[in-house]
């Protein structure tokens, strides 16, 4: 059947879209050398994240998709059940997949099986066809692969470990490295270890983090904070002499400072760090809105709370994750007042597709649209980036065909949108060109010959 959006109006602008080689401003892909192989390799590795959330929240018991997650380096899971056939597997997901079956989370893994390993729907007379084509496809080489199909150029990419704050083993190819925020955790010990500094007061360790900023903060592309998990995204101007002792308490031998005084001293290094992103012209990512998992305080977690630091710190830009969905308004007023604030889609097109469509409709009549980074897949596997790639062009084109039907835009005008929103906007915003360049060699790579 044909769906009701696919006039010749959206044929025409999601072909525009589709030829964007997009920058995808966020993912936390597996290394190739991470990939599992042989018996490792099954439906469970589809289920690592995010579509698990929806099939626990419908009722799955936890032990059960613990059972059929596999179990990685980097994930370790130890009730991982490496016996289950391919068949029995599916057995355990089957009736919660079921349930949950109309979530952008569900869909995106059917988009993805259905393109990458030519299987239309998940079930048990599948599973086997599924295994081998995984088996067939996952190996060095497949995140490029699927890049390409996906109509990804590279990805900004958050690294999951081992180092603490910048992992540049990521190759040029595909991607450009956060640096995390290892800093508002107090690992103190590794922190100065892999820094080779001692720390032994306040002032050393802002001189550590002094050390990773002039070492990593060149060739990083953006600063990611993503502590709303554990705690509020206000964040206290709190003056130094007022955390000093908390920290020495810290360092000592045998004692613990409150939950209350360990805040007020992250609330210190968080405004430290603003000055610094800001010192190195480095743009800085916070994770808002929603969670992943299951079960956390939204409502620390919104946009608005950071209005404080948009203030203070106008020389950092800030660009705001997951549209601080359900905040995603608030989020629309903070882009449209503050001129170092931007907007940021990852992951949103799988949360809820039809909320980001009407968040990118009510943006586009509001915000600046220099400000709205439209992709990010936001992934553990390559394979969920592919499903949200699809998802997002094709929900971005209906946004753009409403509002060339409405009058608002020109035809012309919504291409060049679309190519701003999947590619440009990232590229100037978060200076990405300089910044890939000073990337390259930390990568392992050569520079370009000279021509
Ligand atoms: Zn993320």
């Amino acid at each position: 059947m044909k769906v009701s959006y696919e006039t010749d109006l959206y044929a025409r602008i999601r072909q525009e879209l589709d030829a964007v080689a997009m920058i995808d401003c966020h993912e936390h892909l597996q290394r190739e050398r991470e990939f599992p192989t042989g018996d490792d390799v099954h439906v469970g590795l589809l289920f690592l994240h995010y579509a698990p959330d929806d099939l626990i929240a419908a009722g799955m018991p936890m032990e059960e998709m613990a059972r059929v997650r596999p179990n990685l380096l980097l994930f370790p899971n130890p009730e991982a059940d490496p016996s289950l056939s391919p068949e029995a597997r599916w057995r355990l997901l089957e009736p919660w997949y079921r349930k949950a079956w109309n979530t952008g989370y569900c869909e995106a893994l059917r988009i993805a099986i259905r393109d990458l390993y030519g299987i239309d729907e998940f079930s048990e007379s599948t599973m086997t066809k599924l295994t081998e084509a995984m088996r067939g496809e996952i190996r060095p080489g497949f995140t490029r692969k699927v890049f390409d199909k996906a109509g990804i150029d590279f990805a900004m990419q958050s690294p999951l470990g081992p180092g603490l704050v910048f992992n540049p083993d990521y190759n040029f190819d595909c991607f450009i490295c956060d640096m995390c925020d290892a800093f508002t955790g107090f690992p103190i010990p590794e922190l100065a270890q892999q820094a080779d500094m001692d720390i032994l007061c306040l002032d050393d360790y802002l001189k550590v983090i002094d050390f990773y900023f002039e070492r990593d903060a060149r060739c990083a592309c953006a600063f990611k904070v993503a502590r709303a998990y554990d705690r509020t995204l206000f964040w206290e101007d709190v003056p130094k002499n007022a955390v000093e002792n908390t920290f020495n308490r810290l360092l000592a031998f045998n004692d613990r400072p409150d939950r209350r005084d360990i805040q007020a001293l992250e609330d210190f290094i968080l405004h430290y760090l603003c000055r610094k992103c800001g010192e190195y012209d480095l743009r800085m990512k916070f994770h808002t809105g929603i969670h992943g998992g299951n079960g956390n305080i939204i409502t620390n977690s919104r946009a608005a709370l950071m209005a404080n630091l948009f203030m203070k710190y106008p020389k950092t830009g800030f660009d705001v994750f997951h549209i601080s969905y359900p905040y995603q308004e608030e989020l629309a007023v903070l882009a449209k007042n503050f001129p170092n604030v931007t907007v940021d889609f990852c992951w949103m097109w799988i949360i809820n597709p039809s909320a980001a469509r009407r968040a990118l409709s009510d943006m586009l009549d509001a915000v600046p649209a220099n400000k709205i980074h439209g992709f990010g897949g936001d992934y553990i596997f390559v394979e969920g980036t592919y499903g949200h790639a699809v998802i997002a062009r094709r929900e971005i084109a209906r946004v753009l065909c409403e509002k060339v039907e409405e009058g608002r835009f020109s035809e012309a005008y919504a291409v060049e949108l679309g190519r701003m929103l999947l590619r440009d906007n990232a590229l100037d915003n978060f200076g990405l060109e300089k910044r890939r360049a000073a990337y390259r060699p930390r990568a392992g790579e050569d520079p370009p010959p000279a021509t």
